[in-house]
């Protein structure tokens, strides 16, 4: 889908335009507890709604990729950027080995914006030193609840994160983290999910998944076992697209 068709679409599709208006005023509902940024974001979502085809392509994106930073091992060995290239690109190869088209962005920002793809996930990994002997993955898609990272409507950003929370423990045996403290602002609002800031279009099903800590019993998983932990995450795209 190019811009072109997006602006075509606005002017000749003025049926579909209504029916995507409501889609969004509707989505504006749900969102009305966030900021006025965050209504933003599903506002700017509004063209490619209008213009939605089908798509045949899945963006993975390695959180901090583009700037090689990010959290950092306590022994200072380990960078979060540096892993979560190396499971984004195995995930990417996964899927492809399986037949899906699959592209790996940084994170900057313009790559995806307003895009439109099968799925959306974003990686990243935590680490917070100061409080050593932390554990755990978890999931959310955008403005999920603290502790779930679900809204519990059974959609598709619903339905992905489910599927992923359930592949990904079963793949590596890393606990499921359900700490509701754990779910910070910039995870449950991450830019790049389908209603951030910079985020992919609202007819995009999108999740952010940290897939552990930088300390162990996590890090030794994530360093020594990568390619379970790209199976975690390819297995629940796979399920969640095929059970579409
Ligand atoms: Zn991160």
């Amino acid at each position: 889908m190019d811009k072109q068709n997006q602006e075509h679409g606005d002017t000749v599709s003025h049926v579909i335009y209504i029916v995507a208006e409501l889609l969004v005023v509707g989505a504006l509902v749900l969102t009305a507890c966030g900021s006025a940024a965050d209504k933003g974001g599903v506002v700017k979502a509004l063209k490619p709604a209008v213009a939605a085809q089908t798509t045949t392509s899945i963006a993975i994106e390695p959180g901090h990729s583009s700037t090689a930073s990010g959290a950092v091992s306590c022994d200072g060995q380990y960078k979060e950027a540096t892993i979560t290239d190396d499971i984004a690109n195995r995930v990417a190869q996964k899927l492809r080995d399986a037949g899906y088209q699959v592209t790996v962005y940084r994170d900057n920002k313009g790559d995806f914006e307003g895009q439109t793809y099968q799925a959306f996930v974003a990686i990243h990994v935590d680490n917070y030193c100061p409080n050593g002997n932390q554990t755990g993955y978890k999931v959310t898609r955008y403005a999920g609840t603290r502790g779930t990272g679900l809204l519990n409507n059974g959609d598709a950003s619903d339905r992905l994160t489910q599927a992923i929370w359930d592949t990904f423990g079963a793949a590596t045996g890393i606990p499921q983290d359900h700490s509701a403290g754990r779910y910070t602002d910039d995870f449950i609002y991450y830019f790049g999910l389908p209603g951030g800031n910079n985020g992919v279009s609202a007819n995009t099903p999108g999740t952010i998944i940290e897939l552990g800590w930088m300390q162990d019993p996590d890090l030794s998983i994530l360093i020594n076992r990568p390619d379970d932990v790209a199976r975690g995450v390819a297995d629940g795209i796979v399920r969640f697209i095929g059970g579409n």
